[in-house]
């Protein structure tokens, strides 16, 4: 037998987390399911996060949302992936595109006869000449894939850039518009019941007590309910990610809007650059243990392409995750589960997950606890490879020029990443544990833009007719530069689209 359906949820927390929950679930709940959600106009949100992977596309659209209208609304641009500046060694650029390097050919992967070709002849074009997100984002290119067959126009993925603050009140109008209802308060009380303890009700500044059957914690980083009530534990992983401090200030806007995020690795961090419709979006993401907060904000100052609209605003984080984000009837989502760190634009796609998978487990009054189990088993997969991806940025470069650095290529490893480089560098396999994350090319474009050639490929490519390989290449590298050449320039079509 089955419990009773849930019929009050209360979220805790108005930011990307807390409207990004409320919203599928406002969605897909009946009526009858009351959904309440508090936030405090006093603490406000983190008002960073507008960088994001392409998921965010699919989330939006299994809301139903208006693709020209959320980009119209949220000031947004296109992002086709990340460039790394400086990260391998200081002058090198590394381009993470949205998107494979070519089809496979023979099943197999075609960075394998890639490979081959490149060990044939030194003069082959780069791996990076078959990427076409890659393509396009060094010619300044967008429109978005089209067509069903297999080609260089749909070879390629994108997500956007947006105003972080414009995106939940957007959310939050969707969440409203179906019944959501929004409390402007701050919480002063987490009420547990006596026995069980299970979270009753949480009371507001004013008094109000707010009862519920799911309570979710979507507070930021102090996960008022998760761990100021229920103490969840936290797993630091701040000696592997040693980055504890940013520093976020807007700028003028691009003249010209790149389709895609820039990271430049400085003395003690990096430093991100996120091009919005209306501004820039910029932030140095550091150590304090190697630098201070006030020579990073002046490096960041310094790194600007533009006019500081604002002065520096500090943050301060402890890069790691909550040991269980569910705890009896309390879901953590978002900073409140826990923060790896922006380098990847990881953390809104971590709450698509966190959300997609409450949803798939979704409790009824019984709250079993092997719900929670399955919850809390799949989430810490995602941190954990989101950790490890994000931790190879940082072991593989062969900087040494600062203390930071230095300090970055001893960083022990976990067995599993440990074994991904190591089988990478010796034949060119990327072994994936966690497959709902970051695939193949995301890997190669990160192992190899850090220095790490395959020593050998798999034999099986050395079984195709080289003449034939060649042919295949050149049509392939000539149907990119084609299309590429095609499309519109990333502001024009911004212009004349889906302008703000
Ligand atoms: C430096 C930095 C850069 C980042 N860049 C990116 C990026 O490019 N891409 C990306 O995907 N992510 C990024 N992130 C992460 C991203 O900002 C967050 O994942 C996202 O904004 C979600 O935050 P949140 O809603 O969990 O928390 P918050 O935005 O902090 O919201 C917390 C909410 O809880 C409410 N609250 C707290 N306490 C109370 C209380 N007592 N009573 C009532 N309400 C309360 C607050 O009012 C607020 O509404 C970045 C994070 C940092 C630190």
């Amino acid at each position: 037998m089955s419990g009773k359906p849930i019929r009050k949820i209360v979220i805790v927390g108005g930011g990307s987390a807390g409207w990004m929950t409320a919203a599928p679930l406002a969605q897909r709940l009946p009526p009858e399911c009351e959904i309440t959600l508090i936030e405090s106009p006093e603490i406000g949100t983190i008002g960073v996060g507008e960088a994001t992977l392409p998921t965010i596309r699919f989330f939006n659209k299994a809301l139903g949302l208006d693709g020209a209208d959320f980009v119209r609304k949220t000031k947004a641009t296109f992002k086709l992936g990340i460039e790394f500046k400086d990260w391998g060694h200081i002058g090198n650029s590394i381009f993470h595109g949205f998107g494979d390097y070519g089809p496979s050919i023979e099943n197999r992967s075609p960075h394998m006869h890639w490979l081959r070709m490149q060990g044939l002849d030194a003069r082959f074009p780069s791996l990076d000449e078959f990427s076409v997100s890659g393509v396009m984002a060094r010619n300044m290119r967008f429109t978005p894939p089209v067509g069903e067959q297999a080609s260089a126009s749909n070879a390629y993925s994108y997500g956007f850039h947006f105003d972080a603050g414009l995106y939940a009140t957007y959310l939050r109008d969707y969440a409203v518009r179906l019944g959501a209802r929004r409390i402007e308060a701050t919480i002063v009380e987490v009420v547990l019941h006596p026995t069980n303890g299970f979270i009753e009700a949480i009371t507001l500044h004013d008094g109000r007590r707010i009862e519920g059957d799911l309570f979710i914690d979507c507070s930021g980083f102090r996960g008022l309910l998760i761990e100021g009530a229920l103490k969840a534990g936290y797993d630091d992983w701040s000696s592997q990610l040693p980055c504890n401090s940013a520093l976020a200030v807007p700028s003028a806007r691009l003249a010209k809007l790149t389709p895609f995020t820039r990271s430049t690795a400085k003395a003690a961090g990096w430093q991100w650059r996120i091009p919005l419709q209306h501004r820039t979006g910029n932030g140095h993401v550091y150590c304090n243990s190697f630098i201070s907060d006030e020579e990073a904000a002046r490096m960041l100052l310094d790194g600007l392409d533009g006019e500081a609209l604002d002065s520096p605003r500090q943050l301060r984080f402890t890069t790691g995750r909550r040991k269980r984000s569910w705890v009896k009837n309390c879901v953590a989502i978002g900073l409140s589960a826990g923060f790896v760190e922006p380098l990847e634009s990881t953390s809104l796609s971590l709450i698509e997950t966190a959300v997609g998978m409450l949803i798939e487990n979704f409790p009824d009054s019984d709250f079993r606890p092997e719900l929670a189990d399955e919850f809390n088993r799949q989430i810490s997969i995602r941190y954990e490879s989101v950790r490890d991806f994000i931790i190879m940025h940082y072991k593989l470069t062969s900087r040494t020029d600062s203390e930071f650095w230095k300090y970055c290529a001893n960083i022990s490893i976990s067995d599993s990443l440990c074994h991904q480089i190591e089988l990478f560098r010796e034949t060119g396999r990327v072994v994936i544990y966690d497959k709902s994350g970051f695939m193949e090319p995301s890997f190669i474009a990160i192992m190899m833009g850090l220095g790490i050639k395959p020593k050998t490929y798999d034999p099986f490519v050395d079984l195709m007719d080289i003449a034939s390989l060649r042919r295949h290449f050149a049509s392939v590298h000539k149907a990119i530069a084609l299309t590429v050449g095609n499309m519109p320039d990333h502001t024009d079509y911004i212009d004349r689209h889906v302008s703000a």
